[in-house]
């Protein structure tokens, strides 16, 4: 790492855990620790010019103003942030006077967006104790324990306890670019440790989020959980479904489309988190043999369009993540004695309604998803114009991407996919003799590799479509 940077570890005595009690958002406050500029590495050529704006006049205007989050913790680990999280005592009526290009947003967590061209600032002002509620400061729990509103405004001490990850909670000064460390994030850091700050089933119970976000930040930033914060994970994976499926959408997409794709699925089905979001996936998973390798093979490939600074969409993804249970159904209606075409279109019906009560997909993505689909079925129908039509179909790549998947995770014999990538890189006269090839042997490939194994009987149209 660099210099001057181990001397803020501490014993682990000293850790932060020994004056927080289980009863996190009562814990006690510390003091920072303070690094001044000349002993951390963390420089304003870091910081996007936005960021240093919005800093800039919210110090000039009189109140305190930080970077937090994620920015401070990927600089300190030598890598580029991407997005920019600042931390004021201004309220958000304040900073939005401040900023012309601005909008209040959220109303559990309410912050503020400024917009500068494409690139969006958060702003966030200092939480506090939920206990000093008045006014139209707001925070709510649930018996439960979940935090419903989170809007009674504090100073940077309580904001701090409130964060997530002691990773998460160092503050980056703009008055004199030192780093506030309030629960030794830094040493956190060195070790490549996540921690949850205060008490890690309290904190999870306040917010289920975080339970993805832990994997999501191992899967990201190659840490490893703190045992603490690792063990309730499991028992406490089903609260996930107390949160809204818009919520978890945003969320599964930092997860699967961050660049760490694979690692991050391998993480959710290790805590049974993954259960918890794709329910019908994961019991095909259980059921195919294929089922898990597509999944995987897709965000590896997800993973490396990231990589090489590729366009990717969702709508690829969820493709491959519900064929399995999409396989599953259309084989039971097919069972039942429907023909293929309608038996497919049910079984994507279905398993599209059963997800979106725990995901919300927008249309946008669910729309070319049944595409990816039917054009499963399309693909291996090789005569006369609808070939052409197939080719020429809006959703052709992402499908005969798929369709490449399926052969590699051991679903389908090989050979389909190869004749597609024949055809569309074919001369007219190539083509012609590819389509005669076919003529000559109808039934060609993109058969089914071998009987789908089955541990228990068909799913029939329960009704829960
Ligand atoms: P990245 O932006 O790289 O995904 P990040 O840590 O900046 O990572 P954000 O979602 O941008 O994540 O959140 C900014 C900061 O807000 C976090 O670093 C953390 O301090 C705090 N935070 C975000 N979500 C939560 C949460 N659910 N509970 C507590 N604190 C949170
Ligand atoms: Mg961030």
């Amino acid at each position: 790492m660099f210099k001057g940077f181990t001397r803020f570890l501490q014993s682990p005595g000293e850790r932060l855990k020994s004056f927080f009690g289980p009863d996190s958002a009562a814990a006690s406050l510390s003091e920072p620790r303070i690094i001044p500029r000349q002993e951390h590495p963390v420089s304003r050529q870091h910081f996007s010019d936005a960021a240093l704006k919005v800093l800039y006049r919210l110090h000039n205007a009189g109140y305190q103003a930080y970077l937090v989050g994620g920015c401070i913790r990927d600089s300190l680990l030598g890598r580029m942030p991407k997005d920019f999280d600042v931390a004021t005592d201004a309220t958000p009526e304040e900073v939005k006077t401040l900023f012309r290009n601005s909008r209040i947003i959220g109303r559990r967590f309410r912050i503020v967006h400024v917009r500068f061209g494409r690139e969006v600032i958060e702003v966030t002002t200092f939480r506090g104790k939920p206990g000093d509620d008045h006014g139209d400061q707001i925070a709510q729990q649930s018996d439960e324990g979940l935090l419903l509103r989170d809007n009674v405004w504090g100073n940077i001490q309580e904001d701090a306890i409130r964060r997530d990850f002691t990773i998460n909670a160092l503050y980056y000064s703009i008055a004199d670019f030192s780093i506030h460390d309030f629960a030794n994030g830094i040493s956190d850091i060195e070790a490549r440790t996540l921690r949850l700050i205060g008490d890690p089933a309290t904190r999870y119970r306040e917010d289920p989020v975080r339970m993805l976000r832990a994997v999501r930040f191992a899967g990201k930033l190659d840490f490893h959980l703190d045992p603490a914060t690792e063990a309730p994970i499991r028992e406490l994976a089903p609260l996930l479904m107390q949160i809204p499926p818009a919520r978890l959408f945003d969320e599964i997409l930092k997860l699967f489309m961050g660049g760490h794709g694979v690692e991050t699925f391998r993480l959710l089905r290790q805590y049974g988190l993954f259960e918890m979001l794709f329910p019908e996936a994961a019991e095909a998973m259980d059921e195919l043999p294929w089922a898990e390798p597509l999944v995987e093979a897709a965000l590896a490939s997800t993973d490396r369009r990231i990589a090489e600074e590729r366009p990717v969409t969702p709508a690829f993804l969820f493709a491959a993540l519900l064929w399995g249970p999409v396989q599953l159904r259309q084989a039971a209606h097919e069972h039942g004695g429907m023909p293929p075409i309608p038996a497919l279109q049910a079984a994507s019906q279905q398993v599209i309604s059963r997800q979106l009560q725990h995901i919300s997909i927008p249309k946008r993505f669910s729309l070319p998803m049944r595409d990816i689909w039917d054009l499963q079925q399309r693909l291996p129908m090789r005569r006369g114009r609808r070939v052409f039509q197939t080719r020429e179909h809006p959703r052709f790549r992402a499908a005969y991407d798929l369709l490449l998947l399926r052969e590699a995770a051991g679903e389908l014999e090989p050979g389909l996919g190869d004749w597609w990538t024949a055809f569309q890189h074919a001369d007219e006269h190539e083509q012609r003799r590819l389509l005669d090839k076919v003529g000559a042997n109808p039934a060609g490939s993109g058969a089914p590799r071998k009987r789908r194994r089955r541990r228990r009987k068909p799913r029939g149209d329960n009704g829960d479509a």
